[in-house]
């Protein structure tokens, strides 16, 4: 089994940037990354989404199980916390929590690690961000695009602001690597709400940004951040990681 360190180092050895990471590259996904040459990747983390939800919700998560099927790679992953921003962390710089020390908000921008997307700007490659607002600021000057979504009650809408505006990075010419944060599986999972709509929801925005990728001859990365907040059933501590040329 993979672990979600080894996605930034991955990446570092397809861009031939450095990254400082222990995790090595996943070789699998470097062969269909170089066999696909993409214009353009992209790497969207899907909250919550854990290897149970996934296999669970296969219906509602039609068009993420199509792009597996059709000639895409499906890993499951260990996860390395149970909450969001230390995963991502993880997920953006290849390091342990307590070696990239973002737990919280008010921690982003403070490490002295840099993240993927921050080395590629060091080395001249123009990168975007769409996550929520509060996370945004540390990262203007240093990220080219850098878009940021208010929190708020209605998430359907959040997710729906993130995906449009995914869609109209994935549309600047010069932009090679886009990071995006979809958060609705969560939100319904921490509300007790049906998550097979949040599911639905969720597969109907990647369907759209996947359609993006496709017109940009992009490759597109997919993975969850951490297992489900339910309680109930037993979770495995793993996350589906899809990649794909859509
Ligand atoms: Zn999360």
């Amino acid at each position: 089994m993979i672990s979600l360190l080894q996605i930034a180092p991955t990446l570092a050895e397809y861009f031939n940037i450095m990254l400082a990471s222990p995790a090595r590259p996943v070789e699998a996904i470097l062969r269909f990354a170089r066999h696909s040459n993409p214009a353009i990747v992209t790497l969207l983390v899907l909250d919550s989404l854990d290897f149970r939800f996934y296999s669970d919700f296969a219906a509602e998560l039609r068009t993420i199980h199509e792009l597996v099927e059709q000639e895409g790679l499906l890993f499951e992953c260990e996860t390395v916390s149970s909450h969001t921003t230390p995963a991502i962390g993880s997920i953006l710089t290849g390091l342990e929590p307590e070696a990239h020390g973002i737990f919280t908000d008010n921690d982003v921008g403070k490490s002295e690690i840099k993240s993927i997307l921050e080395i590629l700007e060091d080395t001249g490659k123009k990168t975007a961000m769409v996550i929520e607002t509060k996370g945004v600021k540390p990262l203007v000057g240093r990220i080219t695009y850098v878009c940021g979504v208010d929190d708020r009650e209605d998430i359907i809408r959040y997710d729906e602001l993130i995906k449009t505006h995914t869609i109209a990075v994935l549309n600047k010419k010069d932009i090679k690597m886009v990071f995006a944060h979809i958060r609705a599986i969560d939100r319904f999972a921490h509300r007790g709400k049906d998550l097979s709509v949040a599911a639905k929801l969720t597969d109907g925005n990647i369907r759209e940004i996947a359609n993006t990728v496709r017109e940009r001859n992009g490759l597109l990365l997919i993975c969850g951040d951490h297992e489900t907040h339910v309680k109930a059933v037993k979770r495995t501590r793993t996350v589906p990681l899809i990649v794909c040329c859509p």
